[in-house]
């Protein structure tokens, strides 16, 4: 259901705060509360998303909120450009939980200390959100139109499943974004440092397929004193076994070819003869990222079985939490029960389709300007994550998406560490260099020009 659809509003320009203000907008939205806890128990995301509306209105741009369910609210905005076709640059409200007791600092205080601006979703992602609203404010202040046709997209529920945003977005409200072609949003965008002198920026161009599993082994229920004809713990942990051994196989695809072509030119030791070898190089933070993107994954996460110590149960289940490579989705689910046997019935209790977006698309090439412009030197590389996130929703619907966050980041923090974990932080100086790149990708404009508000 749709609460409020505006429309475009007036909107006179004039300086502004500058891109400073990314640094403000992502501290407030850290202080609202949107913790999703899998279900909707949590406070939703409505508080989040009439903060960003307002930003918008500030600036003369109308949104459309849009509640699958109370408080589980999504908003859409439209930004006219120069030409189409028109580009989805989308952010999700929702964070993970966070346990005061946990942290430094508490995880919605939205604290700066030494530089760094702390709390839950100073990374995933109302950084992002940040500084797609300061893009756009700056923008709309300096009277200086995108290149392109934009939609925002400010999403609920990416933390579950994208059930109550992304995808039922696409389900439900396809008109709003149908004529998109690219998207961008998180993970990639970041920076890694490899050498004093240079930087490479990882940028997202494709994510793994996720396959939920539940397997159910049958068996004979009986007295644990009598031999079992056929004990389901026995055959469910059988195949639980082989499934943890499995060395699955190299895959490539278009943008593991490119990753791999700018590893070698940055003269990183080859991740095809021996993908672990990344681990003893300056890429070490991010070797896991970029290498389990080369080969399918299949993990064993859950099991349940039985109730008494003197009783064989009937059954036995468990979990799975596969991830595949783009372009291998039936070769995957083929091997895997081919692994499992045909003892232990699967059911797929998920499944999100793998996609890829163009390493070689004229908007890459335009982030490489933009970065570039910021941080001359340095490089970007593409690689296919090994997580699911809200672009790969929109890839259903034929829109290409492309993980740009833009943060130039200091060598000695952790980006991967930050993700749901403790103490997530980002620096303050990160956020407004990645609010300027953004801005002079989105309107091909200098964001240190005079008509600069900073
Ligand atoms: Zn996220």
């Amino acid at each position: 259901m749709a609460r409020r659809a505006a429309a475009q509003l007036p909107f006179s320009g004039g300086p502004g705060p500058g891109f400073g203000e990314v640094v403000d907008i992502c501290r407030d939205l850290i202080r609202i509360d949107s913790s999703n806890y899998g279900d909707s128990s949590g406070p939703g995301e409505r508080a989040a998303a009439e903060y960003v509306a307002t930003k918008l209105s500030e600036v003369g741009i109308g949104s459309t909120l849009l509640e699958p369910e109370p408080r589980r609210t999504n908003l859409v905005a439209r930004v006219p450009g120069r030409s189409g076709p028109a580009l989805l640059v989308h952010g999700h409200l929702d964070v993970v939980p966070a346990d005061p007791a946990l942290w430094a600092v508490h995880p919605f205080a939205g604290e700066i200390i030494d530089g760094f601006l702390w709390g839950r979703g100073s990374i995933d992602m109302k950084h992002m959100v940040a500084m797609i609203l300061t893009a756009t404010r700056e923008m709309r202040r300096r009277g200086v139109q995108p290149q392109r046709e934009l939609v925002l997209a400010f999403l609920a529920d990416e933390e579950n499943a994208f059930t109550l945003g992304s995808r039922w977005l696409v389900n439900n409200h396809r008109e709003l974004i149908d004529d998109c072609t690219e998207a961008i949003s998180e993970v990639g965008g970041f920076s890694v440092q490899i050498r004093p002198d240079q930087r490479i920026y990882l940028l997202e161009s494709g994510r793994k397929g996720v396959a939920w599993l539940r397997l159910t082994a049958h068996g004979t229920a009986g007295h644990a004193s009598i031999t079992s004809p056929r004990n389901s713990i026995g055959v469910l942990s059988a195949a639980v076994a082989r499934i943890a051994e499995h060395q699955w196989p190299l895959r490539l695809t278009t943008v593991s070819g490119q990753m791999t072509r700018t590893l070698a030119e940055l003269g990183a030791p080859s991740v095809l003869g021996d993908p672990e070898a990344l681990q003893n190089t300056v890429l070490a933070p991010v070797a896991g990222m970029l290498t389990s993107s080369l080969r399918h994954v299949a993990n064993p996460t859950v099991l349940k079985a039985g109730h008494s110590l003197n009783v064989v149960p009937d059954s036995a289940e468990a979990y799975v939490d596969g991830r595949f490579v783009p372009g291998y989705q039936e070769e995957f689910l083929d091997e895997l029960s081919f692994i499992i046997g045909p003892d232990v019935s699967i059911d797929v209790i998920d499944l999100t389709e793998a996609d890829q977006a163009d390493p070689d698309a004229s908007l890459v090439s335009r982030m490489q300007t933009a970065l570039a412009a910021e941080d001359p030197g340095c490089k970007v590389l593409p690689y296919t994550s090994s997580a699911s996130t809200d672009n790969a929703s929109f890839a259903g619907i034929g829109i290409q998406g492309y993980g740009f966050a833009p943060l130039k980041l200091p060598p000695e923090y952790s980006f991967s560490s930050m993700f749901h974990g403790t103490d997530e932080r980002v620096p303050v100086e990160a956020l407004i260099f990645g609010a300027r790149v953004l801005y002079r990708l989105l309107t091909g404009e200098d964001p240190h020009s005079s008509r600069a508000g900073s």
